[in-house]
């Protein structure tokens, strides 16, 4: 069998790869991707929040991205009937970046790798890891090619940003059932031929169906928009068809975008995603990480998946290069404490958007700004900045502030 020796091989050339590989390749290690599909393929995920501009900027990615007319983001509107809650990141409490993209992701990602390989990273597409094994920190990991031919990859260190290929997880036997609930999804494009003009037809828009079921509008650049339900296992199995028809069952609920999507032609069959939360045992092992949604996936209610997988993408590639420098790195303090910080406060606000107190407090007619701008920073993805109250008390603030709005509301009902 053919062998080859890399320094770091990343697997998958998703956003989390392509950032740790253009860092690692700027830093002078000899780094390979290797990735199952021919891109462009497509990936679910399109809508991104502002702290993920950070990574890509620190990757040296941000500037390929600039110049591709990407439908800029720059808050997010949810509504439930007639009640309605804005968030526009400009407003935010704390500092960071305002505004980030919706972005096609078949594109986006291809842009991405593309500059990667530009910069020096070897990229080997249709190149599918199907084992792995460690001696030591050394690993020794099979690739299928498309031909059917295998070889060999020898690394001092890997990085899984297989997303949920989770080749890691699965071959370690380190998958770990999630805390949340569990939920699926059904998603595709539409050509949004009635798109308003204005705010109304750009901004992204989550429309609350019943407390754990909701509808999303993303528009893109190119005309097209994805859209797609999110609720609980039982509700998705509720229906019965192929999925365009479960689609346009479920679009009945969505009051505010039936008419608009009601008679127009699906891009393409919507996929389905069942039981989308994820969770592994550990996030490191002995010459291996795990980033992205190779790890944990949480929920798609705050569009944090591609800026948890770059987080940990450029973390990952921060600390790989220092262990291969010699120096010694505590990889539970480094990286599993930092990133699990973030996916902490993000939980909470999962949790609390489920069981109704965060909806409580969104769709409140009495605005208080402050807590808006609070709220609004950790919708940004600024989850690690503990100067921010609803950041630092995650667990208990949401569900103080919306006890607090229904005593209010009770006792208004009374006077
Ligand atoms: C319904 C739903 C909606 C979502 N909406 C959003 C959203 O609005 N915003 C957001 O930020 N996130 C969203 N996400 C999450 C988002 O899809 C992911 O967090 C993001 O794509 C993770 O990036 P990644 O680089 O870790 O993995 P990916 O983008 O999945 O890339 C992983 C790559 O690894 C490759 N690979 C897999 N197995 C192998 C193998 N054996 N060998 C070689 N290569 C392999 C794959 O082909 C893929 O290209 C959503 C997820 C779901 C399920």
């Amino acid at each position: 069998m053919k062998k080859e020796v890399v320094d770091v091989l990343i697997i998958g050339a998703g956003p989390s790869g392509s950032v740790s590989a253009a860092y690692l390749n700027k830093h002078g290690i000899n780094v390979k991707i290797v990735e199952k599909s021919k891109f462009p393929r497509y990936q679910i995920g399109e809508s991104l929040i502002p702290r993920c501009m950070d990574n890509f900027e620190e990757a040296g990615l941000l500037d390929c991205l600039m110049t591709q007319n990407y439908e800029k983001k720059k808050g997010a509107r949810f509504i439930r009937g007639e009640e309605k809650g804005v968030f526009d990141f400009s407003k935010k409490y704390g500092d960071g970046w305002d505004w980030t993209w919706q972005v096609p992701r078949d594109h986006f990602d291809n842009t991405l790798i593309n500059e990667a390989q530009k910069q020096g990273v070897a990229v080997d597409f249709e190149a599918e890891v199907i084992d792995i094994q460690f001696k030591g920190t050394d690993s020794f990991t099979t690739i299928k090619d498309v031909d059917g031919t295998t070889r060999q990859i020898e690394a001092k260190f890997v990085i899984d940003s297989s997303g949920f290929g989770r080749v890691i997880a699965s071959k370690l036997g380190l998958e770990a059932p999630s805390q949340l609930a569990k939920h699926g999804s059904i998603f595709t494009q539409i050509k949004d031929v009635r798109r308003p003009s204005g705010p109304n037809g750009t901004l992204i828009t989550f429309e609350v169906i019943s407390p754990e079921v909701w509808f999303w509008y993303i528009p893109f650049s190119n005309g097209n928009t994805s859209v797609g339900f999110v609720g609980p296992m039982d509700w998705i199995n509720s229906f019965n068809g192929s999925t365009s028809e479960i689609f346009f069952q479920m679009l009945k609920k969505a009051d505010h975008y039936y008419d608009q999507f009601k008679d127009l032609p699906l891009e393409f069959e919507p996929y389905q995603v069942k039981n989308i939360a994820k969770n592994v045992t550990k996030l490191h092992g002995d010459g291996f990480v795990l980033t992205g949604n190779s790890a944990e996936f949480l929920d798609p209610i705050f569009s944090s998946g591609v800026s948890f997988a770059t987080e940990s993408g450029i973390l990952a590639a921060k600390l790989a290069l220092k262990q291969l420098q010699g120096k010694s790195v505590d990889w539970d303090e480094e990286f599993v404490a930092y990133i699990k910080r973030g996916v902490d406060v993000f939980t909470s606000y999962v949790k609390e958007w489920y069981n109704g107190n965060l909806q409580e407090i969104i769709f409140h007619d009495k605005e208080n700004v402050t807590i808006k701008k609070q709220i609004c920073a950790v919708l940004a993805g600024y989850v690690w900045d503990e100067t921010n109250p609803f950041v630092r008390k995650h667990n208990r603030l949401i569900r103080n502030v919306a006890q607090l709005i229904e005593m209010e509301k009770k006792m208004e009902a009374t006077q």
